[in-house]
Parts: structure tokens; C-alpha cells; sequence
């Protein structure tokens, strides 16, 4: 690198200091649970992971996943369509095709590239995508590789979303592209009126649910189960990495890297509640027994009402409604990372989001429950927001 680049390099970083905006990692070096152990040895309730039913360092899953990889070794070594696919990548996508009722699912190695190699795949410039302001950045990315004309609706917003459609009524075809949960707002997306506008103008609908599958819903089938509109979603995508382990969409040929991971995911999905997973999950009979599958779902879903309620009453803003997103609005970018350092000094693990992630003027802690939390984790998360929010002037 020349001296000039590093130079401008090294003023990009100061200057994102000077303006709040520099991210640190917190290195941590436990499992991923309720309760972490950082670097510095502090151990803290964490609040910000996308674990909701609390299965990241579940016993059983581990156990599957260290069978497969005796089994079926660490990698592929290939891409699918060469010779990159197993049995298990075959037996995992048929799961998740009788758990979601899609007529088929192909696995990506996360949702991010499945969302990044959607558009282009499906669409050229004679189509059009209809896709939500606050949409999340992968299908951004995603959008911007296709040719498609690009339009964008306010959030949520049907009345504007029709008027899109209106605007792009004479391309060939024409998706209006979702997220389920807009996972800075903990908000699930009107899938309803979406879908009754799709049809309204034979346009086609695709979700992007990676904040839903395995655990919104009565089954956890995901937003369209929540929203009552299964059968009339177009194209899911979604990931196995914030409820269960690995990525998947439903349509298209891409690339999963390792059989093990498959297998592995194959017990997750066991987990979710639905009738069909147990027939998999040959790797570890002991998750056929296992019992607690709706109870995630239910313990996740009490742990968020207690603390929606708790710290709602104590005073805070709170965005978002029926989702285990539940993020503490406090406007101010600089009180909200302050605000963050001094809950992790009273063990409560939190980040504070600000602009460029979400809007100017709307900074926030994003806290996230799961299952894995107890009632008494809430309650003690619920006691540091109150008094550090009373310190801050936050209440
Ligand atoms: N889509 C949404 C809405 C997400 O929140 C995320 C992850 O944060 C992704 C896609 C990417 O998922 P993955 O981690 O599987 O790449």
C-alpha cells in the first residue's frame, strides 16, 4: 500500500472517532449464551445476540455436529454444481421444504449471499423490484448486482408501495421484496397488505425472514404464518445462523460449504416445532426425545413481554411490538453508546446503534431476548437500564 493510501486511511478512521461513529469488537471467549465471558474475564448477560431460542451452544447440536464432521470430514472442497453436494445438504433443504411448504429450498452458506445472488439471478432490466426503505443491507447489495429497475417504498407503507407498483406497471415482471422483521425496529412487516397488493397487480412477493424462521409464528414458521398469508410468498429467504446454525433460500443454485454444517442444521431445525424435523435427525437420537420445543418459543416470547413491560414502565421509548427485537430508543447517537459502556459495567452486554445503521436523530439499544434467559436475567437487565437511564438523564 502506498503511504498516501494509508494516510487517507488513517484520517477516514479519525474522523469516524471524532464523529461517535467507530465500532470496536468486544471480544468474547465463551460459547455464545446467555451469560458471556469477555476478553478481560468480566462475565455478562448478553442482550444483543440473535440466539433467540437460546440454541447456540445447545449440547445436542454440538454433539451432531462434531458426529458429522467425523463423518462427513470439514469441507467440500468443490462448489454444489461440480461435486460440492452431500446427502445431508439434500436432506436439509427437503426439511426446510415440508417445515416452510415451499415446493423447493436450495442452502447458500448464509443468507447474505443467498440474498446477494437472488436478483440478478431471477430478473433483468426488463422487471422491476419494489423493494422496502429499511430493507436490510444484503438485499441492497443484492439488488444493486441485478439489472431490474429499482424502486423503493416507504416502510411498511402500502399506500406508497401501490403507488410503486402503479409507477412500475409496465415492466415484464415486477417483486416486491421484504424483510419479515425489520431488525432494527423489531417491526414484522405487513405481509397481509403486501400480499393483497401483489396480487392486486399480478406482481410476485419475496421475504426475506431472517429474524422470523424457527420461532415467529404459532409454529415458527415465520412471518407468513404470523401474518396469516403462507401459500402466497413467492421466495423466502432466511438463515439458520440466529435461530438455528446455517443459511437457506428456496430457490436457486449456490453454495454451501461443508456436508458437517448441513448435518448439524438438520437436528436444529428438530428444535423448531413442527411435525416433520424428527425424521431427520438420525445424527443424535437423544433430540428425538428432546421436549422442550414449543417451550422455546414460549419461554423467548415471556422473557420479551417482561421485559417490553418492565422497562416501558420504567420510562424508556420502546420501538417494534410483538418480536424478542425490542430496542430502546434514545435518539441521541453519543448517549446511546455511553449509555451501552455503562450498562456493560453493570454486566449487561448491549451496543447502541447510530447513524449510518439507522436514522439520524434515532439512536438506540437494540436489545434482543432469548430463550436462554431466566426471568431473573430480564429482571436484572431491567434494574441496569433504569438505574444507568436515571444517571444519563435517559428517564
Ligand atoms: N437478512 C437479514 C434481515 C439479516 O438481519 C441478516 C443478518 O444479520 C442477514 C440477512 C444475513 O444473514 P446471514 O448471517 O445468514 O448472512
Amino acid at each position: 500500500m502506498t503511504a498516501n493510501f494509508i494516510s487517507h486511511l488513517s484520517m477516514e478512521l479519525e474522523s469516524l472517532k471524532k464523529a461517535g461513529l467507530y465500532k470496536s469488537e468486544r471480544v468474547i471467549t465463551s460459547t455464545q449464551s446467555s451469560d458471556i465471558e469477555l476478553a478481560d474475564g468480566r462475565k455478562v448477560l448478553n442482550f444483543c445476540a440473535n440466539n433467540y431460542l437460546g440454541l447456540a451452544d445447545s449440547r445436542e447440536l454440538r454433539e451432531a455436529a462434531k458426529q458429522a464432521l467425523d463423518r462427513y470430514g470439514y469441507g467440500m472442497a468443490s462448489v454444489r454444481f461440480i461435486c460440492g453436494t452431500q446427502v445431508e445438504h439434500k436432506q436439509l433443504e427437503a426439511t426446510i421444504s415440508r417445515f416452510l411448504s415451499t415446493e423447493d429450498t436450495i442452502l447458500y452458506s448464509s443468507c447474505f449471499d443467498a440474498n446477494g445472488g437472488l436478483f440478478e439471478t431471477l430478473l433483468d432490466e426488463q422487471d422491476a423490484i419494489i423493494s422496502d426503505a429499511l430493507n436490510h443491507a444484503s438485499i441492497i447489495d443484492g439488488v444493486r448486482l441485478s439489472k431490474a429497475k429499482r424502486f423503493r417504498y416507504a416502510n411498511n407503507d402500502m399506500a406508497d408501495l401501490e403507488a410503486r407498483l402503479q409507477e412500475a406497471k409496465d415492466s415484464r415482471f415486477r417483486l416486491i421484496v421484504t424483510d419479515g422483521v425489520f431488525s432494527m425496529d423489531g417491526i414484522i412487516a405487513n405481509l397481509k397488505g403486501i400480499c393483497d397488493l401483489a396480487e392486486k397487480y399480478g406482481a410476485m412477493v419475496m421475504v426475506d425472514d431472517s429474524h422470523a424462521v424457527g420461532f415467529v409464528g404459532k409454529h415458527g414458521r415465520g412471518s407468513a404464518e404470523y401474518c396469516g398469508v403462507e401459500g402466497r410468498v413467492d421466495i423466502i429467504t432466511g438463515t439458520l445462523g440466529k435461530a438455528a446454525g446455517r443459511g437457506f433460500r428456496r430457490i436457486y443454485i449456490g453454495q454451501a460449504r461443508g456436508g458437517g454444517l448441513a448435518a448439524s442444521a438438520l437436528p436444529a431445525l428438530s428444535l423448531f416445532q413442527h411435525p416433520h424435523a424428527g425424521d431427520c435427525c438420525r445424527f443424535d437420537p437423544s433430540i428425538r426425545a428432546y421436549r422442550t420445543r414449543g417451550e422455546l418459543r414460549e419461554r423467548l416470547y415471556a422473557n420479551a413481554d417482561r421485559f417490553r413491560t418492565k422497562i416501558s414502565k420504567a420510562g424508556f421509548t420502546l420501538a417494534g411490538a410483538n418480536h424478542p427485537i425490542i430496542p430502546v430508543m434514545l435518539g441521541d447517537a453519543s448517549l446511546a453508546q455511553h449509555m451501552a459502556e455503562k450498562l456493560l459495567q453493570r454486566g449487561i452486554y448491549v451496543v447502541g446503534f447510530s447513524f449510518p445503521v439507522v436514522p439520524k436523530g434515532q439512536a438506540r439499544i437494540r436489545t434482543q431476548m432469548s430463550a436462554a434467559h431466566s426471568s431473573a436475567d430480564v429482571d436484572r437487565a431491567v434494574e441496569a437500564f433504569t438505574e444507568v437511564g436515571k444517571e444519563l438523564g435517559a428517564i
